[in-house]
């Protein structure tokens, strides 16, 4: 039998070059944070308002401006995304400059209608643009996605109605157009919203601009809403601290557009499956305990004891219900996730976790591992002993890979008589140290089924490393199962890495990599 080690060689992934000096979004940072401090500090050095309003204009229009210059040079997938966000920041300046215009004309800008249908202008282009950018990650439906964004829009409708929109309606001392235009806000508040939520669930990778560009949209919802509230009791002043969390949000776009992972945030995203992580479950039943809340708060206002009744029960009712279910979807998972013969991982199971480890952040710097593992002539088990015999010679197969396994490492069956084994932080020698340790446990003692006959088994190993062998899951699988049949055509009850495979010596358990 062949074991002389072979080269395992290596398809590296050539690094993108880096250019030298502080990223360009860096420096936007550093020169917005700088306008800013300026605009607070004009008023202390006796400076005229119109000067504290033309350096926020110029923070404003700024980050338009990054974000262009971002998109010509990086090129982005999905640019028509980019250039209705830049549009959007573009309304939002030039809402910025009238606003400025018409109060340095002596006029009540925030009811002033030029400003204010600026100002509205800017949400349904930023629609557009998240709605583009979704389809472009990830197009076609995601019901789950849809459905939770729509559980915390419609609780965050609820708070909003109650303390936002609903007095606003029926302030007493607003005109129909001042009410139409303070209305208006913190409904298209909340169509952003629903639409930030949609991209937030829906899955695949995050960079920098990612969370860039949520940070911005959070700021701009949060400040929106301190500002609904402010004018509602009619004190809100410009150019105080409110206006901060405006200006940063600026900052944030700008530097969302310049950051250099913006030219792969529109990149088409893998499917994942859907997942009700413990996590979103909270986000989801706090959204849902909004009507309790709400109807606390009318029962402090109004002492009528019934509400405080309604309150506790509806809320102790959803929190049961809430536990139940997701006893039966733990219960439901782990059904999924546990293949019925061997008791080791499904492939599924593994899948999702090999997603999961390949999408973490910091995965370039730590090496992931899978063996695929395949009974040989198995056939012939069954032939000769029966299936009964077949998958008892399975089980036991299963439970001497698990028992060479580390804690960490993920063992499934593959398929009838394939398994796999995903090795977190691996490297060739220890995953072809552990190759060779699961290809001797089976070889070594035959496995007894009945109690009584004595069948010899072996198996054949595969494996490879991502990022050493190969750059992402997918080939991952392709270079181990090369590597496997690789084994298998050298006379099988051998273990191979990589894709030339390279081996380790059953002699002394050294890793061979061949010049
Ligand atoms: P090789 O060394 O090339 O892998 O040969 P093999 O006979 O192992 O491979 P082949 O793919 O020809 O046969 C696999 C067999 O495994 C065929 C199928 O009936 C059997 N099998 C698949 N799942 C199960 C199972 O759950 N229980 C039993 N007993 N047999 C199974
Ligand atoms: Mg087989
Ligand atoms: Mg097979």
């Amino acid at each position: 039998m062949n074991r002389s080690p072979t080269t395992a060689t290596s398809a590296r992934v050539p690094e993108p070059p880096r250019s030298r000096g502080l990223p360009a979004w860096i420096c936007w940072l550093a020169l917005g944070t700088a306008l800013v401090g300026l605009h607070y500090a004009l008023p202390l050095l006796g400076a005229s308002e119109t000067w504290q309003g033309m350096v926020y204009c110029l923070v404003s229009g700024g980050s338009a401006v990054a974000m262009a210059v971002g998109i010509r040079s990086r090129k982005p997938r999905a640019a028509s995304a980019w250039w209705l966000m830049t549009a959007s920041q573009v309304m939002f300046t030039a809402g910025d400059v009238s606003y400025y215009v018409v109060t340095a004309l002596g006029d009540d800008a925030d009811y002033s209608p030029l400003p204010n249908t600026l100002y509205l202008l800017q949400y349904p282009l930023m629609v557009l643009a998240l709605m583009v950018l979704i389809r472009s990650r990830t197009p076609g439906r995601n019901l789950p996605a849809v459905i939770d964004a729509a559980i915390i829009t419609v609780g965050a409708a609820l708070l909003y109605w109650m303390f936002l929109i609903g007095p606003m309606v029926t302030a007493s001392d607003m005109s129909v157009m001042e009410r139409l235009a303070t209305v208006a806000f913190p409904v298209m508040d909340l169509l952003v919203l629903t639409v930030a939520l949609r991209l937030m669930f829906g899955g695949g990778s995050r960079g920098g601009s990612y969370h860039l560009l949520i940070g911005f949209l959070c700021l701009v919802l949060l400040t929106d809403t301190v500002y609904g509230l402010q004018t509602l009791v009619g004190d809100y002043v410009s150019g105080t601290w409110l206006d901060l969390g405006w200006l940063t949000g600026y900052l944030l776009l700008g530097a969302t557009g310049l950051h250099p992972s913006m030219a792969r945030l529109g990149d088409r995203q893998e499917q994942q499956p859907v997942n009700a992580t413990g996590y979103r479950l909270a986000l989801l039943a706090s959204a849902t305990l909004m009507v309790p809340v709400v109807l606390i708060v009318q029962f402090l206002q109004h002492g009528d004891f019934n509400l405080l009744m309604v309150a506790s029960a509806s809320t102790a009712l959803f929190l049961l219900v809430l536990a139940r279910m997701s006893g039966l979807l733990a219960a439901q998972r782990r059904l999924a996730m546990t293949d019925v013969l061997t008791g080791l991982h499904t492939r599924r199971s593994l899948q999702e976790r090999m997603a999961r480890e390949a999408s973490r952040p910091g995965r370039r710097s730590t090496a992931l591992g899978l063996l695929l593992v395949d009974v040989d002539h198995f056939k012939r088990v069954n032939d000769t002993y029966g299936h009964p015999a077949g998958d008892e010679v399975l089980t036991e197969t299963a439970r001497r890979i698990l028992a060479a396994c580390r804690t960490e490492d993920l063992a499934a069956r593959f398929g009838g008589e394939e398994f796999a084994v995903l090795v977190p932080r691996a490297t060739a020698e220890g995953l072809a140290l552990l190759a060779e340790r699961i290809r001797a446990a089976v070889a070594d003692e035959p496995v007894t089924v009945g109690g009584a006959v004595r069948i010899s088994v072996t198996v054949s190993v595969g494996g490879a490393v991502v990022p050493l062998h190969a750059a992402t899951a997918d080939e991952l699988v392709q270079v181990a199962d090369g590597a496997l049949y690789k084994a298998k055509h050298s006379g099988r009850n051998l273990a191979l890495i990589g894709p030339v495979a390279g081996g380790c010596d059953p002699a002394d358990r050294r890793f061979r990599p061949a010049a």
